[in-house]
Formats: C-alpha cells, sequence, structure tokens
C-alpha cells in the first residue's frame, strides 16, 4: 500500500485525500492543517491522522481540543509520496522540507512549473511522471484542455488551438474573491497565461484569452481547434465519447450551463457535487472545413483530483497509464 500524506487540507487537499482513500493500493498517512477550522474538524470525523503544518501553532490545535498526530516534518517523514495542495506559492517554499526526507512531491497548478521535473496530466504524459521526485499536477484548466486537445491531436493533428476561458470569480467557499458585479478581462493583456502552461505538458500550437465573472460553479472554455483534418461532427463527438474523462453532455439531458450540471452531479449522488470530467456540450461540437468549435465546462476544484491521484501511482511506478487510470476511474465512480 502506498502511503500518502497530505500537506494543506483546503479544496483540493480534501478531495485527493477521499479519492487516494478510495483506492485499493494507497492509504493516506495523514493531513496537515495550519490551524484547527472547519475543515480539521471534518478531517478528524473522517478519521485522518491530523499534522500541525505550523509546529508554532500547536497550541491553537489544543486549546480547541482537537488532537494532532504530530507535525508536518513526522508526515512527510512517514509518506512514500506527499501530496503538497497548499495555496499558490507556499508548495514552493515546502520543497526543501520534502528534499530533507528524500520524499517524492506532488505540487499543484497554482505553483510555477520548474518547481517540478514534469508538469502532468495523465492523457497527455504519464509516462514523463514515472519514477519522478517531482510532479507538478496543472491547473484546473490547463488539465481540461490537455484532456480535450491531446486525443484531438493523435486523432487529426492539431494546427492550431484558440481558446476562450470563461473563469469563475472564486470558489463557493472563496467569500474573499469577486467580481461581485462585473465582466473582467482577465489577464486583459494576450495570451492568457494558460496557453504556456499547456505547452508545459504538450506540444501543441496554442492561444488563450481569459475573462472572469460572478460565478462560483464552473468555468467555460469556447473552444476553437484548427483541425490537420477535416473530420464531420459525428466523428468528432465519437472521438470524445470514447475518452473516459470527458463527458459529452447527451441534448436529451437538457443541460444549458454550469448550474444544471452541478445539479447533475448532486442527483447522481457526486461527493460534494464533484465533477471529474470535461463536459463537453455535445450540440456545440461543430466542424467547418476542419475548424473545430466546441463549449466545455470545467469543474475546478476536483477534475484534477484524479490526476493527482495518477500521479502518485506514476510517481511511485506502481503501474502503468493503462492500470492506473482504469483504478482511479473504478474507485471513484467516473462516468455519468
Ligand atoms: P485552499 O486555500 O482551498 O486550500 C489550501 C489549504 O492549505 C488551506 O486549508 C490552507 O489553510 C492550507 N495552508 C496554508 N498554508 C499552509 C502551509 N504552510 N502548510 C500547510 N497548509 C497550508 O487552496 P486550493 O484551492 O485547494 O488550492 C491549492 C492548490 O491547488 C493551489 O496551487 C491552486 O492553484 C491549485 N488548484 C486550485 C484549484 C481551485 O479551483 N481551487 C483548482 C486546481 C488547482
Amino acid at each position: 500500500m502506498l502511503q500518502v500524506g497530505i500537506n494543506g487540507f483546503g479544496t483540493i487537499g480534501k478531495r485527493v485525500a477521499d479519492a487516494v482513500r478510495a483506492q485499493p493500493d494507497m492509504e493516506v498517512v495523514g493531513v496537515a492543517k495550519t490551524r484547527p477550522n472547519y475543515e480539521a474538524e471534518v478531517a478528524v470525523r473522517k478519521g485522518y491522522p491530523l499534522y500541525a503544518a505550523v509546529p508554532d501553532r500547536i497550541e491553537r490545535f489544543e486549546d480547541e481540543g482537537v488532537e494532532l498526530a504530530g507535525t508536518v516534518d513526522e508526515l512527510v517523514a512517514a509518506s512514500d509520496v506527499v501530496v503538497d495542495a497548499c495555496p499558490s506559492g507556499i508548495g514552493a517554499e515546502n520543497e526543501s522540507l520534502y528534499e530533507g526526507y528524500d520524499t517524492p512531491a506532488l505540487f499543484q497548478g497554482g505553483e510555477d512549473a520548474d518547481v517540478a521535473d514534469v508538469s502532468f496530466t495523465a492523457r497527455a504524459n504519464y509516462d514523463e511522471a514515472v519514477g519522478a521526485d517531482a510532479v507538478r499536477v496543472v491547473s484546473c484548466n490547463t488539465t481540461g484542455l490537455c484532456r480535450l486537445l491531446t486525443p484531438l491531436s493523435e486523432e487529426y493533428g492539431v494546427e492550431k488551438a484558440r481558446v476562450t476561458l470563461v473563469r469563475r470569480g472564486g470558489d463557493p467557499s472563496q467569500s474573499s474573491r469577486g467580481p461581485i458585479n462585473d465582466i473582467l478581462p482577465d489577464p486583459v493583456t494576450v495570451p492568457s497565461h494558460h496557453g504556456p502552461d499547456i505547452q508545459t505538458v504538450m506540444d501543441v500550437d496554442i492561444d488563450t484569452v481569459g475573462l472572469k465573472v460572478p460565478a462560483t460553479l464552473m468555468h467555460v472554455h469556447s473552444v476553437n481547434v484548427s483541425l490537420g483534418a477535416d473530420p464531420d461532427a459525428a466523428e468528432v463527438r465519437d472521438l470524445l465519447e470514447g475518452e473516459d474523462r470527458i463527458f459529452v453532455v447527451p441534448e436529451s439531458f437538457d443541460i444549458d450551463g454550469a448550474g444544471k450540471l452541478k445539479d447533475f452531479a448532486l442527483d447522481a449522488g457526486r461527493p460534494r457535487g464533484d465533477l471529474w470530467e470535461n463536459c463537453v456540450w455535445g450540440e456545440s461540437i461543430t466542424v467547418d472545413d476542419g475548424d473545430l468549435y466546441l463549449f466545455q465546462a470545467i469543474h475546478q476544484e476536483s477534475d484534477v483530483v484524479p490526476e493527482n491521484v495518477d500521479a502518485l501511482r506514476a510517481v511511485a511506478d506502481q503501474a502503468d497509464y493503462e492500470e492506473s487510470t482504469a483504478t482511479t476511474d473504478d474507485a471513484l465512480g467516473m462516468g455519468l
């Protein structure tokens, strides 16, 4: 059993912990928190051993009657691999901690690419992460685009991709984020950082632009890809329907936006209403003279979760791509 420690138990960390626990070949050694808030309470209720991320703050946990299993150093020492799910930039600060214990580490997409040897999306470059000491699981948007562009590139070739990302202002729990009533070109300069970030994973010609809107549910991408072939829309749809981590939303579901997608996920019994798959609207798939157009929605809080699980197996050299993704998807209950 692969022993996995999780440093940072917020939006991503708590989901990765639950996903690791669901796997037949890995265990959560424990999770590290900076303070005894509601997420620490949930960790305790779920039986995850809780470690103090900042040793100076042990007293705060004791004052609140929250029992600790130790400090983050002990967690790192006890782990075969650590998942760093701290806020952007903190992961890089933690690098020396993991190196000090010779514990391989996964970082998240908020870190710069140079934090790790490999920037990772399972569908695009699983093999590059096998046996690596440090892997960066790229951001939600980059993950979603790599998952989409890899099969298109393999099947038809991608001459040029142009993507407009309509980004949620913040996650549902981020009460300090915005905009509240505005539509922001973000960044106002072109291209946005997403295209270059995708190029840290795969070799593709892509330009991206971004906007931020007052929404918390999901991101929505308007995608245009100039293909190296001229398939019809039905062929592209078949290709995408064959991808395990792409959900082609059927017309008959009458899902007109992110709100109904999230409602569907909750009704379907998904934990936290999570949508691990890219959600591509089937009727949006259009091809005109080799130019593909489609809309996809990306659930920012959860699409990177299966990728973290696969990156753990890759780093531990515990399974190949096919075996890892099949195990991950089966254990999570992927497929809608
Ligand atoms: P978050 O703020 O929800 O969670 C981070 C957690 O780490 C919090 O519980 C915080 O208290 C804790 N923390 C802060 N400093 C710490 C430290 N020194 N040691 C240990 N824990 C510490 O953040 P998040 O949304 O989970 O983001 C984590 C990473 O995942 C970032 O790199 C982010 O860019 C990336 N990411 C986020 C999303 C998203 O939409 N939320 C999507 C994909 C990737």
